[in-house]
């Protein structure tokens, strides 16, 4: 997947709607709680080996992946309306996040970075 082949198409889908005025940055935040909250919705009630069985059914794929892309779509628009670009922003959280979780100190851990040896 190309980012940037998204986000043009994101911005053609959200231009031909005239929906610009409607995505400011908060307005796409609370959108993204409200998808994370429907991605919540399918595994909810269900032990993690039913989540793994449903998402093998054609209906749980699908249901799934809708949300799925759904958060992601809305993060790719918080990060576009912010001009953050998305891929420099994950790569150097990454980063961040090795230099906070060395994987010699926090193998096989599920423990805090602050609470590492
Ligand atoms: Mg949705």
């Amino acid at each position: 997947m190309d980012i940037s082949d998204v986000l043009t198409r994101l911005r053609d889908f959200t231009d031909e709607r005239d929906w610009a005025q409607f995505h400011t940055p908060r307005n796409l935040v609370l959108a993204l709680v409200g998808e994370v909250g429907e991605l919540a919705e399918v595994v909810q009630w269900r032990t993690d080996e039913e989540v793994l069985e449903h998402a093998r059914t054609a209906e749980g794929h699908e249901a799934l992946a809708d949300e799925i892309a759904d958060v992601f779509t809305y993060l790719l628009g918080i990060a576009d309306a912010l001009d953050i670009d998305l891929d420099e922003a994950v790569n150097a959280k990454i980063t961040k996040n090795a230099e906070k979780y060395p994987a010699h100190l926090a193998r096989g851990s599920n423990a805090k970075y602050t609470e590492l040896p």
